[in-house]
């Protein structure tokens, strides 16, 4: 079921339950095939990969993928498949070694200037190359009392100037919880923003509801979105209504992709995606190289690759449409720019 939002964020008579939608999220391969007229044993599923790392994909991005097609590139970055469990060298489980940089349970301080809150251990959607797909979640999921922590290792930090709801997914936390945790924070004076790095609108547009923008804008920090789209197969009138829903209230959104092997390895599929993320009012901000988690390196590609189609998207495009060709590196004070080589 599409979900159906006004411009103003006011939910429809027809839009569904983002709760719900939640809860019937896929996790099954055979159903998953058959929603796709596919043959299950076309998809190859791996057994063991799905311990590690469930399947989990909602409807309403299935609804997006092209039926009959086991290459569809949304499929793709959802499958468990038994080349996750080859051992690579040089992947790991923590790619950007941020078991280094979590002073505080449910914090991590990698930059200078912002500190991240792993707000929900939660996804509504298990994206096959996330490079938290190790992380210690269970060490790493604060109640309100040991929120209290962190609140006051922020507060003790006057360099600090933006908070950052990442996890796992911050919009799979319930609206209650997150309006109650951007009070706390918005009562620090040294704070001025508030990024959301979140996955969900994408997959289930109907988690823009009036709950959520209420948090979001009833606060001084001035508010930013930060979306992941890969493809622009993922761009549809329920996400752009979202998006619409977001922006009413003056929050900038922007978007981050991952290069990522027969899904979006392309300067055309690349343009494309720029192009309908600008149509839909969302900026596109970064490009990121694959980070080397262990289990994700069917996804990754060569550098010259790399190079060859940054190179090429540049030429494609305006500027302002193109987003940055980064990579993150550990112990380094941020994204690290890749500038192709001629
Ligand atoms: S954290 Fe983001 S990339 Fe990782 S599984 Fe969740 S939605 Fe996907």
């Amino acid at each position: 079921m599409i979900p159906h939002h006004t411009l103003s964020g006011q939910p429809t008579e027809q839009m569904p339950d983002w709760q719900t939608e939640l809860a019937n999220a896929v996790t099954d391969i055979t159903e998953l095939a058959t929603l796709l007229d596919l043959d299950p044993a076309t998809l190859d599923p791996s057994a063991a990969a799905q311990a590690q790392f469930p399947l989990r994909v909602p409807h309403a991005f299935i609804a997006r993928m092209r039926k009959g097609d086991p290459n569809d590139p949304l499929l793709l970055q959802v499958l468990p498949t038994d080349r996750e469990m080859l051992p690579t060298p040089g992947y790991s489980n923590d790619p950007l070694e941020e078991a280094d940089a979590n002073p505080i349970p449910g914090l991590i301080h990698k930059y200078q200037g912002r500190v991240l809150l792993v707000v929900s251990p939660a996804c509504a959607i298990h994206c096959r190359y996330c490079f938290r797909r190790h992380f210690a979640y269970a060490d790493n999921t604060p109640g309100r009392e040991r929120w209290q922590q962190a609140l006051a290792y922020i507060a003790a930090d006057t360099s600090i100037r933006e908070v950052i709801y990442s996890g796992g997914d911050p919009l799979a936390a319930n609206d209650q919880k997150l309006l109650w945790l951007t009070e706390q924070i918005a009562a620090i004076p040294h704070i001025k923003r508030l990024r959301v790095h979140t996955r969900l609108p994408v997959v289930i547009p109907a988690r823009i509801n009036k709950a959520c923008l209420h948090w979001l804008t009833a606060t001084r920090l001035q508010a930013v979105v930060v979306l992941h789209i890969n493809h622009g197969n993922e761009i549809d009138s329920a996400l752009a209504q979202a998006v619409a829903a977001i922006r009413a209230h003056g929050i900038i959104v922007f978007n981050q992709s991952v290069l990522l092997r027969d899904i979006n390895d392309c300067p055309n599929i690349l343009q494309s995606l720029n192009e309908g993320l600008f149509d839909i009012g969302v900026i596109p901000y970064y490009l990121h190289r694959l980070d080397k988690v262990a289990g994700a390196a069917d996804f990754d590609i060569s550098d010259t690759e790399m190079h060859a189609i940054y190179r090429q998207l540049l030429t494609l495009d305006s500027g302002y449409l193109t987003p940055k060709l980064v990579v993150e590196i550990p112990g380094h004070g941020s994204k690290t720019p890749l500038t192709p080589a001629d």
